[in-house]
């Protein structure tokens, strides 16, 4: 494919996004191909000659697209939203048209400069307290700051590593006497702290920086709560365990719930452990939730994933720290290779040092395009808007009577399931929460082959629900209209049975 190929074709694959993105609301939401389908479909190994753009494309309609799950319906309600916007695929597009593989200020100086810019600009669209920016209104450099990280994931890697760095950094000015070998025989015996709600990225963190965990069950109100906490780390004391980061969520997986974050702060900072806030689930623009995520300004890392719910292209994870300098320690290895340019720092930020891997592609231009088009009030009302159709379910839901509503809806997430009472014709005797949970199953299942609309379940404290997660772009009421009509035709079926 040469230049003028390229100029027609590429043009032609902006009309089928454009076409795509039109028709998204005619498409059943969920792809409903066997395991294995696509062997079935395409040669194994690849062509000895070259193909045309034309077969190529063709066999990407007819056996590509048959296996597509269609993550921006505005009838998908299933996991979290990966709520992207034109904008963002503009950014993404000259990323791509650049195809920077930018580790260092030197590998492209726009990169690493719009990174830092693009990090402040949202901290303060958070109302995120001075600490975590970059670039001080001064013009100062901080002593924190914002990078871009591929996932929520990655994140909690990163935040675990600085903290393990930081506990063995902290034990010989106690201690004095410590060695170097008594500080290693420490490292096996280093946990981490986090609740039966957190995202299973905790305990994948912890697997992979090989760390001890400890699991604390959360409250009725599924959340982490300062007490807990305190109790579990007394009973590792006890064992001669040594305690050294805790996850608090700020929305979590299952319901959204928030951890008492205030709380968490208190006793990490008596206990001297990171304190790392997950927010992988939500968005925060200050004026809507700030007041919610009260505590956040204790954290020493928190992230969030502007590809759920910010009108991003997955991926692009932000992660914010309040002193960068354990994290930097822990991850920068210096190389001929890798060279380093002398000046004021606060401009040339190495990023390879603030993430796993060496390079990253040019991130925050899709941030950069999406905040100046959709300015910090179009991004506020599209949260907004998502807000308003989740408690608009919430409230028919309830009015229906069958339902029940099984956590607080604060953001896009509405949980509930088919209550005990619907279940059971009569009321004399109670039903056994199998039964309930069968007649949920069922109509998760009923949900999936009906294909108007596509949502997940879930476990919460032995019960099985339903999660409809507002958050599309494209979505309107009258998705929001469907999925209630949806539920409800399908759930009177499934009693009627
Ligand atoms: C989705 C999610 C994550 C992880 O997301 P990534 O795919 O790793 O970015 C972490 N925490 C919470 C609360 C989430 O909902």
């Amino acid at each position: 494919m040469d230049i003028d190929e390229f100029r027609k074709k590429g043009k032609e694959v902006v009309d089928d996004i454009c076409d795509y993105y039109a028709s998204l609301d005619q498409i059943p939401p969920m792809s409903q191909v066997e395991p294995g389908y696509l062997y079935k479909l395409i040669p194994h190994k690849a062509p000895t000659e070259p193909e045309t753009f034309d077969e190529v494309k063709r066999d990407f309609q007819t056996k590509i697209m048959p296996g597509i799950t269609h993550w921006q319906s505005g009838n998908f309600f299933a996991w979290f939203p990966s709520s992207g916007s034109f904008p963002s695929i503009i950014g993404d597009m000259y990323s791509n048209m650049l195809n920077i593989v930018g580790f260092n200020w030197i590998c492209s100086p726009a990169v690493t400069e719009l990174e830092t810019i693009m990090t402040d600009w949202l901290g303060k669209l958070l109302g995120l307290e001075k600490q975590f920016l970059s670039i001080q209104n001064d013009g100062s450099e901080g002593q924190g700051g914002g990078s871009i990280q591929g996932s929520a994931s990655e994140a909690i890697v990163v935040a675990m590593i600085a903290a393990r760095e930081k506990k063995l950094a902290e034990l010989p000015k106690a201690c004095p006497e410590l060695t170097q070998d008594d500080i290693d025989a420490i490292r096996p015996k280093l946990v981490a702290y986090y609740s039966d709600q957190t995202h299973s990225s905790g305990q994948k963190g912890a697997n992979i920086i090989g760390c001890k965990t400890h699991m604390i069950p959360s409250d009725d109100n599924f959340r982490l709560t300062s007490d807990a906490l305190h109790e579990a780390i007394a009973a590792d004391k006890q064992k001669g365990l040594v305690p050294f980061f805790v996850c608090g969520s700020f929305g979590t997986t299952n319901t959204a719930a928030i951890d008492d974050l205030p709380g968490i702060a208190e006793v990490a900072k008596k206990e001297r452990l990171w304190y790392h806030v997950d927010c992988g689930t939500t968005s925060m623009p200050h004026t809507l939730f700030r007041p919610l995520a009260a505590g956040i300004e204790f954290a020493d890392s928190f992230d969030f994933n502007t590809h759920k719910w910010m009108l991003i292209s997955f991926e692009c994870s932000v992660m914010w720290v309040s002193d960068s300098t354990h994290l930097v320690n822990a991850l920068s290895i210096e190389r001929e290779y890798l060279p380093r340019v002398k000046g004021d720092k606060s401009f040339v930020k190495d990023y390879r040092n603030w993430r796993l891997p060496l390079g990253r592609r040019f991130c925050a231009l899709k941030l950069w395009f999406m905040m100046r088009m959709y300015g910090v009030s179009g991004i506020q009302a599209n949260i907004r808007q998502h807000v308003k159709e989740a408690k608009w379910l919430e409230e028919q839901l309830l009015a229906d009577g069958r339902f029940e509503i099984m956590a607080p809806v604060h953001f896009g997430l509405v949980v509930f399931r088919i209550k005990p009472s619907a279940v059971n014709n009569n009321p004399a005797v109670s039903v056994k929460e199998c039964v309930v949970n069968k007649a949920n199953i069922d109509l998760v299942k009923a949900i999936h082959k009906d294909n108007r609309v596509f949502l997940v379940g879930t476990m919460i404290k032995g019960k099985n629900v339903l999660r409809a997660a507002i958050g599309s772009t494209l979505g309107t009421h009258r998705n929001t209209e469907l999925l209630l009509e949806v539920v409800q035709q399908l759930t009177t079926r499934i009693l009627e049975d």
